[in-house]
């Protein structure tokens, strides 16, 4: 399937949603899974020329001792800090997306995921085929962030003020899993969504 475009289904949903975990379950059915925010990792990675921008544009206080970058003091250095916030995205989101976009043309499969936490609140629903939203009750949402991370009720309260609504998502929405129940029935909808996904990307190809 060299030289093939695959089908690009971008997969989206609040922190805790379950987004990783329903990309995993597709992964293990053979489509690939491609992490947005592993990609935003590896344009910084140690001598990359993204980190070299960033030091361009900000210090090597930006730095670790060991050379890499240190998310704490960046986040410091932009933190309530508008302008500076938009010149780190202004250098990041392309690079991202350049990066993001080598991984989908080398994915060797009829159809892909791409996991964009923030595909709603960011507009990049027209650069993706299809939107599956991961959706979950607040209350549970809260629950199982605060479960995997170290993180309060309130705080995890306040993330999801900043994002996207239940509402906003689902509008934006092709597919939504609804995943408040146990993985055991999320599987068999993920299953018809694969075959479906491998149905789209051939029809898709054809035109
Ligand atoms: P996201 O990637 O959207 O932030 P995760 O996939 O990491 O969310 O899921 C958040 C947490 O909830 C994880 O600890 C995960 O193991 C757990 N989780 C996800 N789906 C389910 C489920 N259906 N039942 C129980 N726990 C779940």
């Amino acid at each position: 399937m060299s030289g093939a475009r695959p089908y690009v289904v971008g997969v989206t949903g609040g922190i805790g949603s379950g987004k990783s975990t329903v990309c995993e379950e597709f992964a293990a059915l053979g489509a690939p899974v491609i992490d947005t925010d592993q990609v935003a990792r590896e344009v910084v990675a140690c001598g990359s020329p993204g980190l070299a921008a960033l030091v361009a544009a900000f210090g090597e206080d930006i730095l670790s001792a060991e050379g890499e970058l240190d998310r704490r003091r960046m986040r410091q250095q932009v933190f309530a800090k508008p302008a500076l916030r938009q010149q780190l995205e202004a250098i990041l989101h392309p690079l991202i997306r350049v990066g993001t976009q080598a991984k989908i043309d080398a994915a060797g499969y009829p159809y892909c995921l791409v996991c964009i936490p923030l595909l709603v609140e960011r507009g990049g629903v027209n650069r993706v085929d299809r939107v599956l939203v991961i959706d979950i009750p607040e209350a549970l949402q809260i629950a199982r962030v605060i479960a995997r991370d170290e993180l309060t009720a309130s705080e995890a309260a306040a993330i999801i003020r900043t994002q996207a609504s239940r509402e906003q998502r689902s509008a934006a929405a092709d597919d939504v899993l609804e995943n408040s129940g146990p993985l055991a029935m999320l599987r068999p909808q993920i299953a018809t969504l694969h075959t479906h996904y491998l149905q789209l990307a051939a029809a898709d190809r054809e035109t």
